[in-house]
């Protein structure tokens, strides 16, 4: 286990290599940046961006004021009223540039934080053992905030750019991006054109992948959510005289077959599929709820809904039984073939599968690259006994919907961060421990720096 190293001598460590001349003002910059993170993350927390409603405009506001003070061009967008964007550029220093942009993505919007199960203001964020309470402190304020101020330090530092960096803050993604990074996408695309992406979704940790192993997952993939709808038809009748088309004992006898089979049981993983490569690099992974997550298609049987009358009558059969399926499935089978295999699971044709929502198929991108690269070297220079794996994530990010452009999207906030800082991250105690977000700040300016340099 390596001992955590001041910032500041991180700050000096990582301009060594730079010219002579700007060590010193380096210096006191990166001394300033445990203080500036704290700050600007307080003050981030404390615009209460909550989804619904998910008005971003103050949050708006609060970050175009920062990037301007520092000299940068903001263009503002707003897709639907309350809906704002922020859009700031750093153009290249070489004409023409070597390569597409760059662009550091972020999602202003939170969820909602239920006040009464809240131990502090959820919106008045406090710091506490080191760490940020508050909502969204790391998903993903926090993170944007290490994101603003390694795209801060490009341009503080003049640090040649062979290519154009945007730092782009969205509304929406809590509710799947419509008004958010697909609206941007949709409508203003020409202004983005990316090679690359860098966005939420991996992390560091010493236990949550595997025990006692310092392992960085940088996520290249999400899985395909596919959201179903069970529907079991029968007779309504008396409750006195059981019948054999009770429609409720269908659909709990068919969801019994469905969830008694091992999730997952069919599926065996490609060679050359995340899994394996995370294998092949992480060796034995945890045996935990995220783990799980992303070694397999999973289902979460999430409502029930059936009964006669409200409150229900108990001694009326109903005509009619429901249940929703949170499927989660990994990249390379396809909805079809998915929904083929919850049929053939539950076991009882009659039953009626509606598909609520689906995401895109997920693109996996490629660990090839540059970006990739420079990222897992900065890691390793800090931490040498961290193992760096491309990785699935579970849940949806806003990447998904850059990936079928073509671009290569990286999900990393590239800190060590505990197991019960990511299980808070919807939760009521949501924090962020600010060293982390300090560090993965230094981390990203570094392996930006590496990627953006004229060769
Ligand atoms: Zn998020």
């Amino acid at each position: 286990m390596i001992a955590p190293v001041p910032a500041f001598v991180l700050a000096s460590s990582l301009f060594i290599s730079s010219s002579v001349s700007s060590v010193s003002s380096v210096i006191n910059l990166f001394a300033q940046a445990p203080d500036e993170v704290t700050r600007l993350l307080q003050e981030y927390v404390r615009i209460d961006t909550s989804n619904p409603p998910g008005d971003t405009r103050a949050a708006a506001d609060f970050l175009a004021g920062v990037l301007e003070r520092e000299g940068i061009r903001v263009t503002r967008y707003e897709s639907e009223p309350g809906k704002a964007i922020v859009y700031g550029r750093l153009k290249a220093t070489v004409s023409p540039p070597a390569g597409k942009a760059l662009v550091l993505l972020h999602h202003m919007d939170v969820v909602p934080a239920d006040r009464a199960q809240w131990k502090t203001d959820p919106f008045a964020p406090v710091v506490r053992d080191n760490a940020l309470w508050g909502r969204g402190a790391f998903d993903m304020k926090g993170q944007a905030v290490s994101q603003l101020m390694a795209f801060l330090m490009l341009k503080r530092q003049r640090v040649p750019l062979a290519r154009d960096v945007i730092l782009l803050a969205e509304p929406d993604e809590e509710v799947g991006g419509a008004t958010g990074a697909r609206w941007m996408i949709a409508n203003h695309y020409a202004e983005l054109d990316p090679e690359y992406v860098i966005d939420e979704g991996g992390f560091g940790s010493r236990e949550m992948f595997a025990p006692g192993k310092l392992v960085y997952g940088i996520s290249v993939a999400e899985k395909k959510i596919v959201w179903l709808k069970i529907r079991a038809e029968g007779v309504a009748g008396h409750g006195s005289q059981p019948i054999e088309q009770n429609a409720n004992d269908h659909l709990v006898n068919a969801l019994q077959r469905l969830l008694a089979e091992p999730p997952g049981a069919r599926t065996v993983p490609a060679k050359d599929s995340i899994v394996e490569i995370m294998r092949t690099r992480v060796g034995t992974l945890a045996q935990n709820k995220f783990t799980n997550a992303i070694q397999r298609s999973t289902i979460s049987l999430t409502w029930f809904k059936s009964g006669v009358g409200d409150p229900p009558k108990i001694n009326v059969i109903p005509s009619v039984a429901e249940a929703g399926l949170d499927c989660r499935v990994l990249p390379g089978t396809t909805r079809d073939q998915w929904i083929a295999d919850v049929r053939r699971r539950l076991g009882d044709p009659p039953l009626k599968i509606d598909v609520v929502n689906e995401s895109d198929d997920p693109i996996v991108t490629s660990q090839d690259s540059a970006l990739y690269r420079n990222l897992e070297a900065a890691i390793i220079r800090r931490h040498p006994d961290a193992v760096v794996t491309p990785m699935l994530i579970p849940y949806g990010t806003d990447s998904n919907a850059f990936r079928p452009k073509g671009v290569k999207s990286y999900g990393i906030f590239p800190a060590i961060v505990p197991a019960d800082v990511v299980s808070q991250m919807h939760g009521d105690a949501e924090r962020v421990p600010l060293d982390a977000v300090a560090e993965a700040a230094q981390v990203l300016f570094d392996a930006l720096r590496a990627t953006l340099e004229p060769k």
